[in-house]
Parts: structure tokens; C-alpha cells; sequence
């Protein structure tokens, strides 16, 4: 599984952290990847409400 974080999007609402926060941390108000193996992380990418979360 291959996850990416469109950063430059990110407008810093920390949904997908506190959904996910084994995989995912706010690092200066913008979500960075902690742990690419969380099983959480599809959980954050559908919560995200600009849909940046990109799982493959
Ligand atoms: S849910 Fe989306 S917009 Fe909100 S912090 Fe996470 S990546 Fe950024």
C-alpha cells in the first residue's frame, strides 16, 4: 500500500489525525504520514474533506 499527502492542500483540520492517529501526525498545522502501515488510514482518507489522502 502506497500512501501520499497532497501537503500543499492540506488546510490543517487534523480530522484525519484524530481518526488515524497511529498513521497520521500534525507536524506545523499540516498532516504528515507517521506510520504507512496503519490500518486506520482508510479511515482518514475517506474522512479528509478535501480528499487529498491518496492510498494506492
Ligand atoms: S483531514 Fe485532510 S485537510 Fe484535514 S488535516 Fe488531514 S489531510 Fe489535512
Amino acid at each position: 500500500m502506497k500512501i501520499e499527502i497532497e501537503k500543499n492542500k492540506c488546510i490543517g483540520c487534523g480530522v484525519c489525525a484524530s481518526v488515524c492517529p497511529e498513521g497520521i501526525e500534525m507536524i506545523n498545522g499540516v498532516a504528515t504520514i507517521k506510520n504507512a502501515d496503519a490500518d486506520c488510514l482508510q479511515n482518514a482518507a475517506e474522512v479528509c474533506p478535501v480528499n487529498i489522502i491518496k492510498i494506492n
